[in-house]
């Protein structure tokens, strides 16, 4: 496994938010953690990045132990985060939003060749690279986004509710963006609430809700109504008596 969480726990201060999480993403794999508002599903990412503390757990990343290293190591070490909104220089140009994901000191030298096949995957960025940040769609910001991640020669790539906010045209190509660099054998963690998107492509399902996984599959084995069931934490037993 590429990345191991073992038993994490973790929150915000006073307020814990996970509770003894553990979970598992193989290399080369889409692994989709889906779940409701605020069954802490960027938390879980956050503890991953080192972005919040971990108060209990382990965390693993390529066999070595990450729990609460900084985020700025991680990095380097190959883990890139594509956050939820996006977070994009708005007053910067496409291009050198690109370009700050490539000057980590590891790919500096690959930012022309990297620009090169960000821009191939997302042909719509080079069209509009000398435009401002602030000028792009909804789509396309998080395009920019994926793209910036991509910059940093991920080993790791996790992304954050990409289709949040997104017409279902465009999550379907953002969708169909990620399923690409599953074929091009990249390692995904998904954080997603559009379970039937997500479950086209991923591997591994695991339903996060109230900072616990409650539900972790290989895709192949999820009954969508008892994913559901639990998703909107229905008493099953007592409705079907
Ligand atoms: P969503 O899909 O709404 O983003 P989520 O599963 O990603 O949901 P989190 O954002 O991880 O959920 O939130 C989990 C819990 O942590 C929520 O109760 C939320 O209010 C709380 N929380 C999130 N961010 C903070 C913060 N910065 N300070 C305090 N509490 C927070």
């Amino acid at each position: 496994m590429l990345l191991e969480i073992d038993k994490v726990r973790a929150g915000y201060d006073a307020i814990n938010v996970l509770w003894d999480i553990s979970l598992s993403a193989e290399e080369g794999k889409v692994t989709c953690i889906l779940g409701p508002n605020g069954g802490g599903k960027t938390t879980l990412l956050r503890a991953i990045t080192g972005l919040i503390p971990v108060k209990q757990g382990q965390i693993r990343f390529a066999g070595q132990p990450t729990t609460n290293m900084k985020t700025w190591k991680l990095v380097e070490d190959g883990v890139t985060m594509i956050p939820e909104g996006r977070m994009i220089f708005r007053d910067m140009t496409v291009e050198d939003n690109l370009l700050i994901g490539g000057f980590i000191k590891r790919c500096r030298a690959n930012a022309r060749a990297n620009l090169d096949m960000a821009y191939d995957i997302f042909p719509r960025l080079k069209e509009r690279r000398h435009q401002l940040a602030s000028s792009l769609s909804g789509g396309e910001a998080q395009m920019l986004a994926m793209g910036r991640g991509l910059m940093e020669e991920p080993k790791l790539i996790l992304i954050d509710e990409p289709s949040l906010g997104l017409s279902p045209l465009l999550t379907d190509e953002v969708m169909a963006i990620i399923a690409r660099l599953k074929t091009q054998g990249r390692t995904i963690v998904l954080v997603e609430q559009n379970t039937h998107k997500a479950l086209e492509i991923a591997d591994h399902v695991y339903l996060v809700r109230g900072g616990k996984v409650m539900l972790s599959e290989s895709v192949g084995d999820v009954d969508l109504d008892r994913l559901h069931d639990l998703y909107f934490a229905r008493d099953t037993a007592a409705e079907r008596g």
